[in-house]
């Protein structure tokens, strides 16, 4: 299926090209038409399968039918709700760029930043506003958003922005849009808090499942060390100096490890930034910048602060610590081998992490790739009993062969 298929208008065919996008990724092709359709819809997706342009696009289209171009006085005809400031920058780049050849206008807000050029763009006017839930509120309690003739809603990352404590502020910016809008939510996994929310916003909406909630990418070359948390560091830098290579985003559990492993990586001349809750978002952001410009290769972060954010071309994802919740990994992991390219994932594990790892490879259905040959061992006795129900071995050995294929493995249970 090409995006001529999909019935989009010329401008934004054009932009599309220019962004290199050859044909649509799967999501696209599921939830376009139905978008495009006026339908309300349940899209579960995971970042990196193209899912922001599946909203955007049809969106766009939408607008662009309508668009009786004015320069003034323009209203608010399609918000997109998005949990976090870093997504919602993404999202509004996204627009921005899709909507290039059409006279359609965009804007972000979000909180953490100076509110006063935020009113001054809103006070132009705009078609489609990108907000994060408590600033969108603060505005519009200051008069300065109007909700009155939003035709699409819609809610990205919502079980993110469930987890986050948004529920309440989700439910009032709903029910501050007019009632016959259409509704298109997006969640990486569909627990049943997002279910509920689901049937209580959504009119009979069609369900779209592109991924299985606990799939991790084909692509993915998935490699284990099990290490003892005291030599977790010197691991780290042993596999930076010798096999991580690129431009690399390390995963830690805490802000606290976050700090602590960067302080090391500076010492160690590594070009290295970081990024964690604790940090204000001016840091956060430049951070982010300097890393997709390749100022710095290597990006530390907690798991909320990253979520949902998109780099190209990321050559490998570093979990220095397991996560505690197995969906956290697939989340992880899905930020390396977008959009069909392939990828590197590291996961350092030490025996205290050793129920996070049986949980992993229980949820995807699948033993990571074991490395023994590295100079910190754990000792053998502290390795875990694998869940009996993950297969062995890795589903990803097409394209270039895992680093482990080519070592000697030896088995642990
Ligand atoms: P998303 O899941 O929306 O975060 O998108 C992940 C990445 O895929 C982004 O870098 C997009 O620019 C890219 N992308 C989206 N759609 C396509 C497409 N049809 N072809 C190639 N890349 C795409």
């Amino acid at each position: 299926m090409s995006f001529k298929d999909l019935q989009l208008n010329r401008p934004i065919l054009r932009a599309i090209a220019e962004k290199g996008y050859d044909n649509p990724t799967l999501v696209q092709e599921k939830t376009i038409p139905v978008v495009l359709n006026k339908k309300d819809v349940i899209v579960s997706a995971q970042t990196g399968t193209g899912k922001t342009a599946a909203f955007a696009l049809p969106i766009l289209q939408l607008l662009f039918d309508k668009q009786d171009a004015p320069k003034k006085g323009r209203k608010i005809k399609a918000l997109i709700v998005s949990p976090t400031r870093e997504l919602a920058i993404q999202i509004a780049e996204n627009f921005e760029a899709y909507a290039t050849y059409t006279t359609l206008k965009s804007a972000v807000i979000f909180g953490g930043a100076s509110i006063d050029p935020q009113k001054e763009i809103l006070r132009d006017g705009v078609d489609i506003l990108i907000a994060t839930p408590g600033r969108l509120l603060d505005l519009h309690k200051q008069d300065l958003v109007n909700l009155d003739y939003v035709q699409t809603l819609v809610l990205d990352e919502a079980d993110l922005m469930l987890d986050m404590g948004f529920i309440d502020d989700v439910k009032k910016i709903e029910r501050l849009c007019p009632k016959t809008k259409q509704t298109l939510l997006f969640s990486a996994t569909i627990p049943y808090k997002v279910e509920q929310l689901a049937s209580t916003i959504l009119n009979q909406p069609q369900r779209i499942e592109v991924a299985q909630n606990s799939s991790t990418s084909k692509n993915v070359n998935q490699l284990l060390y099990f290490v003892p948390k005291k030599d977790k560091i010197e691991l780290g830098l042993h596999l930076l100096r010798n096999t991580i290579k690129g431009n690399i985003i390390i995963f830690r559990r805490t802000k606290y490890g976050v700090d602590k492993l960067e302080k090391t990586l500076l010492k160690n001349s590594y070009k290295v930034d970081s990024i964690h809750g604790d940090k204000s978002q001016t840091a956060r952001q430049e951070a982010l910048n300097k890393f997709k410009k390749k100022e710095v290769n290597i990006l530390i972060a907690t798991d909320v602060a990253a979520r949902g954010i998109d780099i190209d071309n990321l050559d490998a994802v570093v979990n220095f610590d397991l996560p505690n919740v197995p969906e956290t990994y697939v989340h992880r992991i899905g930020r390396t081998a977008r959009a069909g390219q392939t990828g590197m994932a590291y996961s350092l594990c030490s025996a205290d992490e050793k129920t996070y790892l049986l949980e992993i490879q229980k949820l995807i259905h699948l033993q990571l790739d074991i490395i023994d040959d590295h100079p910190y061992p754990l000792d053998p006795k502290a390795k875990p009993i694998i869940h009996k129900s993950a297969k062995k071995g890795s589903k990803h050995k097409k394209g270039r062969k895992s680093e482990a294929s080519k070592k000697k493995k030896k088995r642990w249970y």
